[in-house]
């Protein structure tokens, strides 16, 4: 089913999903299960699983030369969204990157999906290589999100990329894209990221999730701001409960997002990181709440491939 179509029938009520990471490779899938297993009692409508480009690393060779190599840490993402579907009968949402795809790349993936039962994609540019500054596509690969979105609307519109194709069928996808309610780190202002929000929505997204945030304000003033520029489409906020003291220092680094100083001052004083999940915890359960009260359609949580804070959070709201 479709997230919109999720959204529609819960008439209203908050509903609880979240997101997870394909294992690290050489790990079996029951490292997946055992993560999703203990969240299902809240009854997830979908699952979102991230997809995570090869990287470029070094080996020493014996000549003491360096050997560039490509590697995929963590395949596996459509084999985990037909294995989540099937163990669990719930929508697995698969995350598509223009980064590391041609547009041929891209349309034998969809169609994998589409022959899969999968319903919904969440359609997303991707960052650079580790090794890069600047993210650079594919020869003949998508620049942006947007285009992305454009060819899967082309898809479900029964529009491959042979336009000798004759009598094709179209696909259904329903399709998420992001946004950034502290705008994306590369948006010169979140007035221009906002301009290029709306153009994907208009070539064809349904749904937003957003960034993580640490103070609810920014995701209302977000909301705000969509809205007065003309985009309709659901905002669903994305979540991340601290766990670590070092993560004070990797998330405004990371991802480019503001930590509340009473966040901050809480984890700084705080003895240990068992002390800080809890902080963490607490924190996200305050957040939660009052996006309840506001009718937000899903409280989307980050769970970084660790359910044990994400349950802890649950309980208290669903
Ligand atoms: P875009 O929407 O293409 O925007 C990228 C930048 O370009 C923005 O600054 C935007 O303002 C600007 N821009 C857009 N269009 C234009 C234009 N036409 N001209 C000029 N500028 C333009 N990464 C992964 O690798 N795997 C994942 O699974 C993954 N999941 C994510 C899930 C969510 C909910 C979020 C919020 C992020 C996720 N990311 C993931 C990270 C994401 O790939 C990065 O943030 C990436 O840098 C931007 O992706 P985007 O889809 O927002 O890009």
């Amino acid at each position: 089913m479709k997230v919109t179509e999720h959204i529609e029938k819960s008439k209203g009520k908050t509903q609880f999903s979240f997101e997870i990471l394909p294992p690290l490779k050489g790990q079996n899938i029951d490292s997946i299960f055992n993560n999703i297993d203990p969240l299902m009692e809240f009854n997830p409508p979908f699952i979102d699983v991230t997809y995570h480009r090869e990287e470029y690393v070094y080996k020493e060779q014996e000549n003491g030369l360096l050997q560039k190599k490509i590697v995929k840490k963590r395949p596996g993402t459509v084999g985990i969204c037909a294995a989540i579907q099937n163990k669990y009968k719930v929508d697995a949402i698969p995350h598509v990157l223009c980064g590391g795809f041609s547009k041929e790349d891209t349309e034998n993936f969809l169609i994998d999906l589409d022959f899969l039962g999968i319903d919904n994609v969440m359609a997303l540019r991707g960052d650079a290589v580790k090794s890069e500054i600047y993210f650079k596509p594919e020869e003949d690969g998508h620049n942006y999100a947007s285009d992305l979105v454009s060819q899967i609307e082309n898809l479900n519109q029964g529009n491959y990329l042979d336009e000798d194709l004759a009598n094709t069928s179209t696909t259904n996808f329903c399709i998420g894209v992001a946004g950034y309610p502290e705008k994306h780190m590369e948006a010169p202002s979140l007035e221009s990221d906002v301009y290029f929000l709306k153009k994907k929505i208009n070539k064809g997204a349904d749904y937003i999730v957003t960034q993580m945030f640490f103070d609810n304000q920014k995701y209302f003033e977000f909301v705000d701001k969509c809205r007065k520029e003309g985009i309709t489409a659901p905002i669903i906020p994305g979540l991340k409960p601290i766990s670590t003291k070092k993560q004070l220092n990797l998330i405004p680094h990371r991802f480019k997002v503001d930590l509340p100083d009473d966040l901050v001052m809480a984890v700084v004083k705080a003895k240990d990181n068992k002390a800080v999940r809890q902080i963490g915890i607490e924190w996200c359960i305050a957040q939660s709440k009052e996006l309840i009260k506001k009718g937000v359609p899903f409280l989307h949580y980050y769970s970084m491939g660790k359910s044990d804070n994400i349950k802890s959070i649950a309980k208290e709201i669903f």
